[in-house]
């Protein structure tokens, strides 16, 4: 084991997380949920939805067999929705495909939708406690700091010395200790800017030594972003609202969602009454959308999403989650209408 991997091992055992829900026990179904979760998503924030979804799935199948809009009612809030279409896929090819129990080797479970080598590597060693190499975003950090690693990471070359070098770190014994130390160090000691003072391998810190590691890793120049524009149309009848289900491909896929028409600009003036405008950031664009409220179903302009429409009474239990800045708009109808 070299410095790296024992330093870190003793921090673990010192100061480590040892009270996460999905540790105990630490079942295959329980580690995969949660690190699907954990996807870009800090642990606090996934407590709740993993206990929420044990509670009503306690078992693989029985995510399995739910329908999607019941997944992506619990997913709601928790954002990147493809990662519950992905959960509900994987669910039913671990139920159809392994017979209800998840596959233990590297290459089946990047089999499942939604599972990379990363978060293959974080399942086999955590719920299998077999040697798993883990480069998640928070590992990147880390290694591109310690190694004082001066290429983007998003380049091929660079993404195979980091996988080289976790490679090379990672122990051959106490897997599933190493891969919860390792996501921990990136995710509080060696998080944007870096407790170094603080740290158990910072004695062979490279990025530390040469007084970089605040600029590590080189972040790509961000250009401009992009953002797209678009109409939400509100057809309402009383205090129902006309709903599309959205391609399952694109942004909300698979949601319930008003009629969205993308445009040039919002200068026009449209049929209905205009709402205040709003912006929610997707993770490559912004999205300003202007809802538009409509009385009769002739000022709709011909916006085809898909086939399937539903009238939605608004004070009924949602049909399935909606995305936030849906909620977020529908909650505002709830109280002004
Ligand atoms: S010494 Fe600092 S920069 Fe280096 S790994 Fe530790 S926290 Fe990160």
């Amino acid at each position: 084991m070299d410095f790296f991997a024992s330093n870190l091992l003793s921090w673990y055992d010192r100061e480590g997380r040892k009270g996460l829900p999905w540790q105990h026990p630490r079942t295959p179904y329980r580690v995969w949920l949660s690190e699907i979760m954990l996807q870009q998503t800090q642990v606090a924030t996934v407590i709740p939805y993993f206990q929420a979804f044990l509670r009503r799935f306690p078992q693989v199948v029985d995510l399995a067999n739910a329908e999607l809009d019941e997944v992506l009612a619990l997913w709601a809030g928790l954002g990147y929705y493809a990662r519950a279409r992905n959960l509900h896929a994987a669910a039913q090819m671990v139920r159809d495909r392994f017979g209800g129990e998840f596959p233990d080797t590297l290459d089946e479970l990047q089999l499942l939708p939604g599972v990379g080598r990363s978060t293959a590597g974080a399942i086999l060693a955590q719920a299998f406690n077999r040697r798993g190499v883990i480069l998640d975003g928070n590992v990147r950090r880390v290694l591109c700091r310690f190694h004082a690693v001066q290429e983007d990471p998003a380049k091929a070359a660079t993404q195979k010395q980091l996988w080289s070098l976790a490679e090379q770190h990672t122990p051959d014994s106490r897997h599933a200790d190493y891969a919860q130390a390792v996501m921990d160090l990136g995710a509080t000691l060696c998080a944007r800017s870096p407790r170094c003072e603080q740290c158990p391998v910072s004695g062979e810190c490279k990025g530390l030594a040469l007084g970089i590691q605040g600029e590590l890793p080189i972040r790509r120049k961000r250009s401009e972003r992009k953002v797209r524009q678009a109409r939400m149309y509100l057809l309402m009848q009383g205090r129902s609202l006309y709903l599309e289900r959205r391609p399952p491909a694109g942004i909300w896929g698979g949601m319930l969602c008003p009629p969205v028409q993308y445009l040039e600009h919002l200068d026009d003036q449209p049929k209905g009454l205009c709402l205040a405008r709003r912006k929610h950031s997707f993770s490559h664009f912004d999205l300003l959308f202007e809802p538009v409220m409509l009385s009769q179903e002739s000022e709709m302009p011909q916006v085809v999403q898909c086939e399937e429409g539903i009238w939605y009474h608004l004070d009924k239990p949602a049909p399935g989650g909606f995305p936030a800045p849906v909620a977020l708009l529908l909650d505002e109808l709830r109280d002004s209408l």
